[in-house]
């Protein structure tokens, strides 16, 4: 048992066997690089770094396929989750995601339908859509929130606000529709408790699960520039670790850490190369949580509804 409530423990409680989630490229773009918000995108985004079918011109039924045999030989999976990984994966015409989308219906051993997008890429028509999956599937939507702050938000250039974070948090949710929140750590400009307000306010909204990521350099972004020219002191190991736990600490002990650090295609990946050291970084969270003899939610307070 961990000390905090991870993904894998959940999917084991839900489905009572082996279920893997198999990321998938639908080809949608993102407005935040395609010139309708930004042409430069988020500083740190390099399409190569979503999956291993950035770029590919596979259907999407062969990238099921292919990915299928792949998870079920290595891992023993039984069941899998269709995540729509790659740029905004709400970005199209409702009438495109529904094709997209449909193809899981397909595959009777898929159960979960994941799609992670930007939270100023959703409307009530597409909630219509990805809620009417909801009865047969494991249904979630993933937003890429980064941070409460707006002043972190326009460092990265998200092109949106926390407040459309909140808005289309609580128009899925109200919905029945699971939301997964992406958090980066390590934001330059952020302070500890600058991090800790947005664990705070993830804590009191209706968010099943958080995705934490260490702000890193991937090849070819406007980051890897600053980085080049000494301009940014990327976290530590250590510093990452700590103030993962502090964020953990805060939130509710029923919302589900989806993942403790993202990994990074090693091919684009710059700096820091220990996000691709999984194992090591899950003992050394478990360490430090039993250290400071706390766990997921030993800090959490439910009566302070403190959302800004
Ligand atoms: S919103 Fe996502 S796909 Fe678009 S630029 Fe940012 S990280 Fe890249």
């Amino acid at each position: 048992m961990r000390s905090y409530y991870s993904f894998s423990e959940y999917l084991k409680t839900r489905f009572e066997r082996r279920v893997q989630r198999i990321s998938l490229n639908a080809g949608f773009d993102c407005p935040n690089r395609n010139g309708t918000l930004s042409a430069s995108g988020c500083i740190f985004c390099n399409e190569k770094g979503f999956s291993r079918f950035a770029g590919t011109r596979l259907t999407l039924a062969e990238q099921i396929k292919e990915s299928m045999n792949f998870v079920r030989a290595r891992f023993g999976a039984e069941k899998f989750l269709a995540y729509f990984q790659n740029a905004s994966g709400t970005y199209a015409q409702t009438a495109k995601l529904k094709e997209a989308y449909d193809v899981i219906k397909d595959f009777p051993d898929i159960v979960g339908l994941f799609i992670s997008t930007r939270p100023d890429c959703m409307d009530e028509e597409k909630l219509d859509l990805v809620a009417g999956y909801c009865d047969n599937y494991e249904v979630w939507v993933e937003y890429g929130v980064q941070s409460v702050h707006d002043k972190s938000l326009k460092y990265l250039n998200r092109s949106h606000t926390f407040s459309q974070s909140l808005e289309a948090i609580e128009n899925t949710a109200r919905r029945g529709i699971k939301v997964g929140t992406h958090i980066i750590i390590g934001i330059p400009g952020e302070t500890r408790e600058d991090i800790i307000e947005t664990a705070r306010v993830i804590a009191h909204l209706p968010v099943s699960g958080v995705k934490l990521h260490v702000l890193h350099i991937l090849r070819d972004t406007p980051l890897e520039k600053v980085f080049i020219e000494g301009k940014l002191n990327l976290l530590k190991q250590d510093e990452y670790i700590s103030l993962a736990c502090d964020f953990i600490e805060r939130l509710d002990p029923g919302c589900v850490i989806l993942r403790l650090v993202s990994d990074a295609n090693p091919a684009v990946l710059v700096s820091p190369a220990w996000i691709n050291e999984k194992q090591k970084l899950i003992e050394s969270v478990e360490s430090e949580f039993n250290k400071r003899g706390t766990c997921q939610g030993a800090k959490y307070d439910k009566n302070n509804l403190c959302v800004r």
